[in-house]
């Protein structure tokens, strides 16, 4: 007989398993998990019932006494009933759930199936109960009959009809998943019942809708409700980055507007103006404008690279006096004729070379100064640069300080989110995009430095950055070139070939090149180039843009390269910001880059190097 239960004590380690993996996770409550909970206890019912009856019960209760046999006997119906009704109504809601689209109608209908069921389950418990059923024992296996067992056979033959009923109101549905344990049951239940036939000993119903039952929890609907949570999350922040996206085209397209308006509005009046001084006045207006636009853009550029983790800090050698320099004559020229005082204290023992990203520090130094002048009126910018040594990395301690509006309590923190600008109402006038201190705190945590903030309303501020750098011990040597002052250069005699698309960039470009007394041909296409070269035509360098439509300033490149004896330096000319962009070119073999629009000590570089510069 221990044999016999022998599925029934699987079945009932299966059951415990999947009724703790159930458990273990907050579910959603919907209709679908509350039947499948129910059926789970019935089941774990049902299973410890049939163990004890097969065990304990079927050795000693039924020689003991008879009628309290079968009082536990008939709990195994009880069981039988409570599945069948709770799995009959898992098809009802399965089945029509989706056919009634007001919630409000369907959760009635469910209420009105489900209260039918229960009164149905309790008068067929009563029934079982009053109705008398014998058991007999032959060959080690118990059989029940009479009518209790009877009215079970009618009982499920109704409830099959009631499937038959709900499967062709919802044939259009019925491959779904949904519907394979039901029809899975249809199928075991037959096999079950044939083989109980050949062998009765083996108890193997409540096995069977177990495994029916452990099936359906990969099959219901069972979201869990942590991954909800986490797709809640998900979905919130999507759409909150959609909306800073949002925010952040409109507050660009202002800023972006302000500066070319001015650009705009200045060269009309450039064409209308017949004197000279103020022609170059407006002109330093445009540029100023121009200025304010390019970084601006350098700005959207930065953040959007930080925001894609696409920024690099590119460590070089470097010599931070000369950096500190360039900051302060910078900062001078910023200062202009503002009633400011600039004091500028660095470190006497700063080392002669260190490794790092100068620019980036530069750009964070310029970015705190630029702010000093900024929202200062009057009283001074104090520069304070300190180092500390240990071993081969140097601590550079770079501190502005300012007697300006200072920065309230509250909105300290608010000062490193990007398009924040605080205190508004005192600041309408100084124009700004809130990008600066976010990038800047962005650079700072890249170069794995600190910034901290110490100000007073009114008073003024103190912005201190903290970044490491290493030590590069070497003895400066003096080249030649670097001895001679650097003056206008004379190029008389080069020719360059100049390729873009735009107009306006072969204009500015000539018109650079011509100051260097360059002779200069311009051509408005890739294909233009190639026929140049391929006519024999001799220039001393190629400026060449790259982003042009149909042929592109690289794919041009790659077929002048393929032209017999092609040895003239391709020099790439481009408006591509993207990080990594210069090494691209120079794995195209491009000799060099240049970045638009042109800065002219960069241009100068270009051509010292490849145009043999005579001084
Ligand atoms: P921007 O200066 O372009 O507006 P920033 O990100 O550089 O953007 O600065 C954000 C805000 O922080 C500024 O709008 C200003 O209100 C405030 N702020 C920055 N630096 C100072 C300073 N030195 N003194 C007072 N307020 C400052």
């Amino acid at each position: 007989m221990e044999n016999a239960i022998f599925f029934s004590i699987c079945s009932l380690c299966y059951s415990i398993l999947i009724f703790l993996v159930f458990f273990s996770k907050e579910r959603l409550e919907n209709l679908e998990n509350k039947i499948y909970k129910t059926l789970m206890v019935i089941n774990l019912f049902g299973l410890i019932v049939e163990i004890f009856l097969g065990t304990l019960a079927s050795k000693y209760l039924v020689n003991i006494n008879y009628e309290f046999a079968i009082i536990i006997l008939k709990l195994i119906l009880v069981y039988f009933i409570a599945w069948l009704l709770t799995f009959t109504f898992y098809i009802v809601v399965i089945s029509i759930k989706d056919k009634i689209k007001s919630t409000l109608k369907r959760e009635k209908i469910f209420k009105i199936v489900k209260n039918f069921l229960f009164a149905l389950a309790f008068v067929s418990i009563i029934m079982v109960y009053c109705l008398p059923l014998d058991s007999y024992r032959e060959g080690g296996a118990a059989y029940t009959y009479g009518p209790a067992a009877d009215y079970i056979y009618i009982l499920t033959i109704i409830m099959l009809l009631v499937w038959l009923v709900m499967f062709v109101a919802n044939y259009k549905n019925i491959k779904t998943k949904k519907y394979i344990p039901v029809f899975l049951f249809i199928i075991l239940g037959m096999v079950v019942v044939t083989i109980q036939r050949v062998y009765p000993e083996l108890t193997l119903i409540i096995p069977m809708q177990t495994f029916i039952t452990f099936l359906m929890y990969f099959t219901i609907e069972n979201p869990d409700l942590q991954l909800i949570r986490e797709l809640n999350i998900a979905r919130d922040q999507a759409e909150k980055a959609n909306n800073a996206k949002t925010e952040f085209l409109s507050n660009m397209s202002h800023e972006i507007r302000t500066p070319l308006n001015a650009i705009d509005g200045f060269s009309q009046l450039i064409l209308e103006e017949n004197n000279i001084n103020t022609i170059k006045d407006e002109a330093r207006d445009i540029m100023a404008a121009s200025q304010n636009l390019l970084e601006i853009v350098n700005g959207i550029l930065d953040i959007s690279k930080i925001e894609a983790n696409k920024l690099e800090i590119v460590n070089v050698e470097y010599e931070p006096a000369k950096v500190f320099d360039e900051l302060v004559k910078l900062t001078k020229a910023r200062i202009g004729d503002k009633p400011l005082e600039f004091k500028v204290n660095i470190a006497k023992d700063l080392p002669q070379y260190l490794n790092g990203d100068y620019v980036r520090l530069k750009q964070i130094a310029v970015n705190l100064l630029t702010n000093a002048v900024k929202y200062t009126k009057k009283g001074s910018i104090t520069l304070n640069v300190d180092i500390v040594k240990k071993n081969n990395i140097c601590r550079l301690i770079i501190s502005v300080k300012d007697t300006g509006i200072g920065i309230k309590k509250e909105n300290i923190e608010k000062l490193f989110t990007k398009f924040e600008r605080l205190d508004l109402e005192k600041n309408i006038t100084i124009e700004g995009t809130g990008l600066g201190l976010a990038i800047t705190k962005k650079l700072v945590e890249l170069m794995h430095g600190k910034i901290v903030v110490d100000s007073v309303y009114g008073k003024g501020s103190n912005f201190t950055v903290a970044i490491d750098q290493k030590i590069v011990n070497k003895v400066k040597v003096i080249k030649e070139e670097e001895k001679k002052t650097s003056k206008q250069i004379s190029l008389k005699g080069k020719k360059v070939l100049i390729v873009d698309d735009n107009l306006i960039n072969l204009k500015v470009a000539a018109r650079l090149l011509l100051s260097y007394k360059i002779e200069t041909e311009e051509v408005a296409s890739g294909f233009d180039c190639l026929k140049k070269i391929e006519e024999g035509n001799h220039y001393d360098m190629i400026l060449m843009d790259d982003m042009m439509p149909k042929m592109s300033g690289v794919e041009t490149f790659k077929k002048l390269k393929e032209i017999d004896g092609f040895d003239i330096p391709v020099i790439a000319l481009t408006a591509n910001a993207i990080a990594g962009m210069k090494e691209n070119y120079l794995k195209e073999g491009f000799n060099d880059y240049i970045s638009k629009p042109i800065d002219k000590n960069e241009l100068e570089r270009v051509l010292k190097t490849y145009l043999n510069a005579k001084k």
